[in-house]
């Protein structure tokens, strides 16, 4: 009995890991705002993103429930390597163009594409791969530090995972905590800060290295002045020229000061595009970004974001 018990206790261990792990993955799916995740069709290929991740939008009608429609006929083009903003009062759709990329839901008509392939037409594993985020409030798993950035890339080395704490600017803050790289954080773990946990997110999407990079802009959880030198550490790293490939990336934005330097806004309203450029061009328009611009400017800049209404939900 006793030879008999220890392997049971022991596969009791493995299971109560395995539930908790189970858990917390369901914790994340549920902070991305989902239900399930659309499954491959038959024949799905891998993505090939063989023009460097350029994205499209053709015709996309969706909404979360029939008779709420959210996008009435989306069009917007991203080109490969550049970086892209997207802006708008809240509710206008920003986050749900981010899970229609990630193919949380599917749109009812439309096209998506990703270098000119249909994305309901690819593997959910090579699209996901693909497309890295830094979300708003980065879900941690209940596990150390160390898994909570290795999650990018499974198969990172410790001095990889340092590696890129390094350059997200967040090992440092690790080395105070009080088991450093050992420390359990997350539901039931630590509690860490907003700023720290963005940069948890920026450091796993370092290890990921995906060529399409997705950044949501948090609303509450940052103040300006860490968001901006979040931001500059992802300028410094993800999007660096000397940091290997160049990326496609999109910011979801709600502080206008942040997508100043972008090479492409777009302005969304509505569920449509209703204008899109650089800066300097919208601000020349004389439309809606130009009207934000002054409104947010007048709130005294930096705090003051697109709309005062908040969202009723999340990422
Ligand atoms: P914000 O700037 O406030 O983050 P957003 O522009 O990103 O907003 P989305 O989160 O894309 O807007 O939401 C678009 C619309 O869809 C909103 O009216 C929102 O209330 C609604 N919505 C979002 N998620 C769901 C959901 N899971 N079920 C039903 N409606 C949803």
């Amino acid at each position: 009995i006793f030879q008999l018990s220890l392997p049971l206790n022991f596969l009791g261990t493995i299971y109560r890991e395995m539930r908790q792990n189970l858990l917390d993955m369901e914790t994340l799916v549920t902070l991305v705002n989902t239900n399930t995740p659309i499954a491959d069709p038959p024949n799905a290929k891998p993505l090939a993103l063989a023009k460097g991740g350029s994205i499209k939008f053709e015709n996309v009608h969706f909404g979360y429930h029939p008779d709420r429609p959210i996008f009435k006929g989306l069009n917007f083009e991203i080109p490969a390597g550049k970086r892209v903003a997207i802006v708008g009062p809240s509710g206008c759709g920003k986050s749900t163009v981010f899970r229609l990329l990630f193919r949380f839901y599917h749109p009812s008509s439309g096209t998506i594409t990703i270098d000119g392939q249909d994305i309901s037409a690819i593997t959910l594993q090579s699209l996901r791969k693909s497309i890295g985020i830094v979300p708003q409030d980065t879900p941690l798993f209940h596990s150390t530090v160390l898994h909570n950035i290795r999650y990018g890339r499974l198969a990172a080395t410790d001095e990889e995972v340092v590696e890129v704490a390094k350059k997200a600017n967040v090992h440092d803050s690790i080395m105070r905590l009080p088991e450093r790289y050992d420390t359990k954080v997350g539901e039931r773990g630590l509690m860490i800060s907003g700023g720290e946990k963005q940069r948890l997110a920026v450091a796993r999407v370092l290890l990921k290295d995906p060529e399409i990079l997705f950044f949501d802009e948090a609303t509450s959880a940052l103040d300006a002045h860490t968001e901006s030198e979040l931001l500059k550490s992802i300028h410094s790293t993800l999007l660096s020229p000397s940091h290997g490939k160049p990326r496609t990336s999109i910011f979801i934005a709600h502080r206008l000061r942040t997508v100043v330097e972008s090479d492409l806004i777009i302005v969304l309203k509505d569920g449509q595009v209703v204008e899109q450029g650089t800066h300097e061009e919208l601000l020349a328009l004389d439309g809606l970004y130009r009207s934000m611009w002054v409104q947010q400017s007048s709130y005294g800049g930096e705090e003051a974001v697109v709309s005062e209404t908040a969202s009723e939900d999340g990422v």
